[in-house]
């Protein structure tokens, strides 16, 4: 089993009302960056997608805001879910932004029903890697393609977002550094293996640390 040893506490009520602040202040802008960039790489506009780790939910939003994809925001914390489904009917995209609890570990969709996954600040804390990207591979349609990493879109936007964190929170920085060196690319790359993942991206730039594969 491959795992990443920074295993985030379950949120809670206040912790998820907290992220809920820091991203749609702080980070906002990021999400309609990221959400442009995986639309580009992928050239996937409509169908389903799966949106890991969703938390309130704002890369789901904008995905659904620039294309014409269905999207799943999936969260395994409750509290995360409750406020993603507010925002959600804040942008009235009821129709187009379902939130819904699951695990990464267990994604609740059938074999084949999405033609995109994308994930943003989730895998630093799943439990299993490798199950994890064999459960994001499963869940994938034929010509599918999943985009999995962190980051803050460029890197104007994440200077910017240092400074206000660091701000914010002093010791933020130290544990994002710990956080990517504890998933470094050999742990990454072990963990595809494992799930029999030979064919991806793996890149680290200004974008952000970004796994990208398909399903052929
Ligand atoms: N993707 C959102 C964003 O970029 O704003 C939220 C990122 S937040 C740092 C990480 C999220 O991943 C949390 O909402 C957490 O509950 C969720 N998460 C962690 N482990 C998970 C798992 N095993 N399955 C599903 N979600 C998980």
């Amino acid at each position: 089993m491959v795992t990443c040893l920074t295993r985030h506490p379950e949120y809670s009520e206040e912790t998820a009302a907290d992220f809920n602040e820091i991203a749609q202040t702080i980070f906002f802008p990021i999400y309609p960056v990221i959400a442009h960039q995986i639309l580009k790489k992928t050239d996937i506009d409509s169908g389903l997608c799966l949106d890991v780790g969703s938390g309130p939910g704002h890369l789901a939003i904008a995905l659904a805001t620039l294309s014409n994809l269905t999207v799943f925001a999936m969260d395994n914390a409750e509290p995360m879910c409750r406020i993603a489904e507010a925002n959600v009917a804040k942008y009235r995209l009821e129709q187009r932004v379902r939130p819904v609890s699951g695990d990464v570990q267990k994604i609740p969709f059938g074999n084949a029903s999405m033609n995109l996954v994308v994930s943003r600040g989730s895998f630093f804390f799943w439990d299993n890697l490798s199950k994890g990207f064999a459960e994001c591979m499963r869940v994938l349609k034929p010509g599918g393609r999943a985009c999995i990493g962190g980051g803050f879109g460029n890197a104007r936007l994440r200077e910017e977002i240092v400074i206000r964190m660091r701000e914010r929170d002093p010791s933020w920085e130290e544990k994002r550094c710990d956080r990517y060196a504890r998933c470094n690319p050999h742990i990454i790359r072990s963990a595809l293996a494992a799930a029999g993942i030979f064919e991806y991206d793996l890149v680290d730039d200004d974008t952000g640390y970004w796994i990208s594969f398909g399903k052929y």
